[in-house]
């Protein structure tokens, strides 16, 4: 739906030309949109609705809980995961709480409450 607002909005754009402000990803559809979590101005393709998050955002997602980035993946199920979601069991791999909840891996010096 067009309001007069948008109007007015177009009317503005087309008056600064190029003033009108590019997808931060591909460059080349206005962006319309905008990441909750990055902040990256993206057009509708680089936009996932659902997540309210940029294309980058939702493919970096945690697995697991879906609200923050990953930050490592789980060398039991394979998942990415967040901070709040992995647990780093070595210098560089994480378990996930889920897999730890399930007996499927073991922790030697950690515990989980
Ligand atoms: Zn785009
Ligand atoms: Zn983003
Ligand atoms: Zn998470
Ligand atoms: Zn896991």
């Amino acid at each position: 739906m067009n309001t007069l607002r948008e109007y007015r909005q177009l009317f503005i754009l087309s008056l600064k030309g190029l003033a009108l402000e590019l997808c931060d990803i591909c460059g080349m559809k206005p962006a319309k949109y905008e990441c909750r979590l990055c902040g990256r101005k993206v057009c509708e393709e680089d936009y996932d609705h659902e997540k309210k998050l940029c294309k980058v955002c939702s493919s970096a997602l945690c697995e697991i809980c879906g609200k923050n980035l990953s930050i490592g993946y789980c060398m039991v199920c394979g998942r990415s995961g967040c901070e709040d979601c992995l647990i780093q069991v070595s210098t560089v791999s994480y378990v996930c709480k889920e897999c730890i909840r399930k007996g499927r891996y073991r922790l030697a010096r950690k515990t989980v409450s």
